[in-house]
């Protein structure tokens, strides 16, 4: 059977029976059409446009992968870092995280088991009402810690409810902290040093591990950790989307480090992100959305924002990528989130 007759086989014995696409889609992933455009709004409603739009022997920029599958699976995941409070605030919804999860069910796929929901507002640590309400919910864990962009208004008073708020038992690590220097931060450097490292003091003093958001900043990141911390203390390197090199120069110079990797992934021009991808040993990976942001580039047409649920997309993109089934991505992942995270 030539791979276009297969191929068409393939597709009108998946498109009579949805489900089947769970037995069909690692196939086409693993040998058959890696060019194939599947997603699960299409697949169901118009195959012979994709079949224009994307011919049949041309080489893909990104592989492709299939949501569909993750309703199957039997390992779960983490959302290891994600923003609720804004996720919610941007959309204006008035319910709770278990209700936002009823209106999204079906981008929460039965594989999500929670996330670590990240608190980096300094003005937010003393409200408590703006997120003790998560941490009452099931499965939502937390980190607490100033932010970059907020370096300039970190002061003694922030310091004190910060460390108010890491005595929360849901609490997991401090963070995300570092530095930034993109144009995005209007923060002094000396400042950033300052703040980052009065910070590294409490997650050590604290025992916890920490979330880092490091930007353009490499070299001063990785000294003033190990001016603060030990070789081997437990990081976090959040949302990275440097070269394979840089990737490489943090992997090997904090053994208890990992790294996270976002739906940044899933963007066809994000190519230094594929290559880390690529590389990056199983053991080393954590998956995160950094929900609101980072829509899936496969996510149903019209989605505005991401949300934990999304990580699955990561999974999935990353799973392409190295040409392996996305269960050994979710198994890995799974067991470093409990390493890092205690959940
Ligand atoms: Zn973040």
């Amino acid at each position: 059977m030539n791979t276009g007759i297969f191929f068409d086989y393939m597709k009108s014995f998946f498109l009579k029976d949805l489900t089947n696409m769970a037995v069909a889609a690692p196939l086409l992933r693993a040998n058959v059409r890696t060019d194939f455009k599947l997603t699960y709004v299409d697949t169901a409603t118009n195959a012979s446009s994709q079949r224009t739009r994307y011919p049949l022997f041309k080489q893909p920029q990104l592989p492709a992968y299939n949501v569909f599958d993750s309703k199957y699976l039997e390992s779960g995941f983490i959302d290891s870092h994600c923003h609720l409070d804004f996720l919610l605030q941007r959309q204006g919804f008035k319910g709770s995280y278990a209700d936002y999860q009823k209106r999204h069910q079906a981008t929460f796929p039965n594989s999500y088991q929670g996330c670590i929901a990240v608190f980096c507002n300094p003005f937010s640590f003393n409200k408590r009402y703006m997120w003790e309400k998560y941490l009452r919910e099931d499965k939502v864990w937390a980190a607490f810690g100033c932010h970059p962009h907020n370096a300039k208004d970190y002061n003694d008073d922030i310091e004190r409810s910060l460390c108010a708020a890491l005595e929360h038992p849901k609490v997991r690590a401090l963070g995300e902290i570092g530095l930034d220097y993109s144009n995005r931060n209007n923060c002094l450097k000396e400042v950033q040093f300052e703040v980052f490292r009065r910070q590294l003091k409490i997650a050590l003093m604290k025992k916890l591990p920490v979330v880092i958001h490091c930007r353009d900043a490499h070299e001063d990141g990785m000294r003033i950790i190990s001016q603060v911390l030990p070789k081997d203390y437990t990081i976090h390197l959040h949302c990275f989307t440097d070269t394979w090199e840089w990737a490489q120069k943090w992997l090997n110079k904090f053994p208890n480090l990992f790294i996270g990797i976002t739906n940044v992934v899933t963007f066809p021009s994000a190519k230094s992100v594929h290559e880390v991808a690529k590389n990056i040993p199983l053991d080393r990976l954590l998956l995160e959305t950094d929900a609101p942001y980072f829509v899936p580039k496969r996510s149903p047409k019209g989605t505005r924002w991401s949300h934990p649920g999304m990580a699955i997309h990561v999974a999935e993109q990353i799973a392409a990528l190295k040409n392996i089934p996305v269960k050994n991505v979710l198994q890995a992942t799974r067991k470093n989130t409990r390493f890092v995270y205690n959940v």
